[in-house]
């Protein structure tokens, strides 16, 4: 499968905390969820001639992961506009983190994609709100990450066709943190989790997403590797609430 992993920056660019918590470029880190035999990786940034996003290069990719946060009206319209082209003839994509308001998520969904947020570096807990969907194979009911920007509802989305992970902080703020649409012929997820501060893409749960997210978004059936077993809620249930669970604790 060939996937393009986007950054606004490219890995030289990346400066200063960014750099202390992905010392090798955030792209790279992601790649690494990528090295086996069956994937051909092309890392690309928004300083490479058609902001890295050539006709050429989408062509060939059948997904492509997207990041960005600072420079969104940098990009052009024209890239935009052809990233929406390819996604809706079939190639899949990613849209990570503050890429919400990015011109290609936007053109996609319609949307302002704006939210609430806080860059507080508290902890962020994840629930898997679809257990049966590929995307969630292998991951646990939910998750704990122990940094991450708090985003907080209402996110100006239209209604997904499956939200598969919702995120809880610990002011109570609640988020759509994972969930999927189709444009066109396209599949699309997107996913909160990554501010470039925090070292989130190296997170084994959080992994586990984005390699089954590829394969999803690439069409493929999305195989549960042996090392990403389900582990066991880690929370207990108050006895005086009585509620039947779909599946087994
Ligand atoms: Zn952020």
């Amino acid at each position: 499968m060939n996937i393009t992993i986007w950054n606004e920056r490219s890995c030289q660019e990346q400066k200063g905390k960014q750099k202390k918590a992905y010392p090798d470029g955030m792209q790279n880190a992601i790649a690494e969820i990528f090295s086996e035999a069956d994937f051909n990786v092309t890392v690309s940034s928004q300083n490479l001639e058609d902001d890295g996003l050539s006709e050429e290069l989408l062509k060939k990719t059948d997904v492509l992961i997207y990041w960005a946060h600072t420079l969104h009206n940098k990009l052009s319209d024209e890239t935009a506009e052809r990233v929406f082209k390819f996604v809706s003839g079939g190639m899949g994509a990613v849209f990570l983190h503050s890429s919400h308001v990015s011109k290609p998520f936007k053109r996609i969904m319609g949307t302002s994609g704006s939210l609430k947020w806080r860059e507080d570096g508290r902890h962020e807990r994840i629930y898997t709100v679809s257990p049966y969907h590929p995307i969630a194979n292998g991951v646990p009911e939910s998750f704990l990450l122990k940094k991450e920007e708090m985003y907080c509802e209402y996110f100006d989305i239209p209604t997904p066709e499956e939200i598969i992970f919702l995120g809880w902080y610990p002011g109570g703020e609640l988020f759509r943190s994972g969930f999927t649409y189709h444009c066109g012929e396209g599949r699309v997820f997107y996913f909160q989790p990554g501010h470039e501060t925090f070292p989130i893409y190296y997170d084994e749960n959080i992994k586990k997403i984005l390699y089954n997210a590829v394969h999803w978004a690439g069409k493929q059936d999305s195989p549960v590797k042996e090392s990403f077993v389900k582990e066991s809620c880690p929370m207990a249930m108050p006895k005086d609430i009585n509620i039947s669970l779909p599946f087994k604790r």
